[in-house]
């Protein structure tokens, strides 16, 4: 009987368990938590955005980095796989706004516990221990070392370890020294799907203020890095929200700050018609303070600081205002910047960017090319997607693959 060892207990470890388990293998998993999951259990707020129901296009065009690396597991394990699969180990799901599929429930701990049965019922062997070196002969990988000082032997390892983002869930980039071990390449992990830290004190004046239907835009040296259109929100120290955490993806590697960001208050209006727009609403309150005429025009939080931005005095009759100082406030809420000076760090990171490269694994069974029987999983390579269910996608299609693979060993001898 082969026997599997998986390295992390986190969702593309479970994942590879069960597939290794379901073909015939002997599993162990080897956790550094008292419990596997703990991760998966904060997800999506605590209610576990555990897919996105859609093609496999879709699902590479959503990944930032190395998308077409997972055709193949994508292809194999999709998104329907992945719905099939939690509702044949008795959690019931749906399929909420742009294909996000979640628990019935809207419990991540559903998934978690439903994963914790199904690994019992296979009679996967959970152990707590932190691997800390890779036991190698013969070009061939044997098993691993423990920080605890046992060995473990295996005919396939699975290195399952995730990144370094929320490191006190446990992926504290252990995965990283084992396979560097081995002589992989790490492409260096930073943070990503995070918060952007601004210069000044505009955002802290702002703090707690989120903002629907804005349009964003993210550029380094007259070069545009990243546009759309979402949902952000103001903290004490930047900006955040889902469309901030999809532009903090495409943070340049090299030289990354200063970025500049600039915000579109009011997207649906070109800047002509925002001036039309703002000479009407001077001409019905004539005789009002400036400061009085912008409540139809943005929140109240945010009218002090525009008017401040201006330069318009706050109690100057709108009559007095001059074209130039209105086309000046037509440009602020066309085009509100942002100096970003960095992002938050792994604690508050959603994903890490960076990890094994991919280019030293095979796409089409999660192996080292570099190692016989050495296998990875999830987040740990040099992959990343956007929010939305992407990564956990990710994690079960190269969980299944890797786990499906390494139960396979000899037959590849
Ligand atoms: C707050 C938050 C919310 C998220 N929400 C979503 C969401 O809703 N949808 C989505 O698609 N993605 C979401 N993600 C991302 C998603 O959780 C990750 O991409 C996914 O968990 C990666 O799975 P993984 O198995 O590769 O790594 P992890 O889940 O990080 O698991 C790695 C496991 O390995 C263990 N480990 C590490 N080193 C060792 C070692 N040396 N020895 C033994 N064990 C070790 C760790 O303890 C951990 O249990 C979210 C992430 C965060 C932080």
């Amino acid at each position: 009987m082969v026997r599997v060892l998986v390295i992390g207990g986190g969702a593309s470890g479970m994942m590879a368990a069960d597939a290794a388990a379901s073909a015939g293998a002997e599993t162990v998993i080897l956790e550094k938590n008292k419990l596997c999951g703990l991760k998966l259990g904060i997800t999506g707020k605590g209610r576990c955005n555990i897919t996105n129901d859609c093609e496999v296009q879709e699902l590479i065009k959503n990944t930032v980095r190395n998308g077409r690396f997972l055709y193949s597991a994508f292809s194999e394990f999709g998104p329907g796989d992945t719905m099939d699969y939690f509702e044949s180990i008795g959690i019931p799901l749906k399929v909420e706004r742009v294909n996000r599929g979640f628990p019935a429930s809207d419990r991540a701990m559903d998934i978690v516990l439903g994963f914790r049965n199904r690994l019992r019922e296979l009679r996967v062997k959970v152990l707590q221990g932190t691997a800390e070196e890779l036991l190698v002969s013969g070009g061939r990988v044997t098993g691993v070392r423990t920080a605890e000082g046992r060995n473990i032997h295996a005919d396939a390892v699975i290195i399952a370890c995730g990144g370094m983002s929320y490191p006190r869930t446990g992926s504290t980039g252990d995965g990283y020294k084992l396979a560097k071990q081995v002589g992989h390449s790490i492409v260096p992990p930073t943070p990503s799907l995070t918060s952007l830290i601004a210069a000044g004190n505009i955002s802290s004046r702002l703090e707690g203020l989120s903002l629907k239907n804005i349009a964003v835009t993210l550029g380094q040296g007259g070069k545009i890095i990243y546009k759309d259109f979402g949902e952000m929100v103001f903290t004490s120290n930047g900006v955040s929200g889902p469309v901030i955490l999809s532009a903090s993806s495409h943070i340049p590697d090299k030289n990354p700050f200063p970025c500049v960001l600039s915000i579109d208050l009011k997207p649906a209006l070109d800047r002509e018609t925002l001036d039309k727009r703002l000479l009407r609403d001077f001409e019905q309150n004539k005789n009002k303070y400036y400061i009085n005429t912008l409540a139809e025009l943005l929140p109240s939080k945010m009218i002090p600081v525009i008017a401040e931005l201006s330069g318009i005095p706050e109690k100057l009759p709108v009559n007095s205002i001059t074209r130039e100082q209105r086309e000046k406030l037509c440009g602020l809420l066309k085009n509100l910047t942002f100096i970003i000076k960095g992002v938050s760090g792994f604690n508050d990171a959603i994903v890490t960017r960076g990890g094994v490269s991919v280019k030293d694994i095979s796409p089409k069974t999660m192996e080292s090319k570099l190692t016989c029987g050495l296998y990875f999983a999830g987040e740990v390579m040099d992959v990343d997607a956007y929010t939305g269910g992407f990564n956990l996608q990710i994690a079960w299609s190269t969980g299944r693959k890797a786990g499906t693979c390494a139960a396979q060993q000899e037959d590849w001898q």
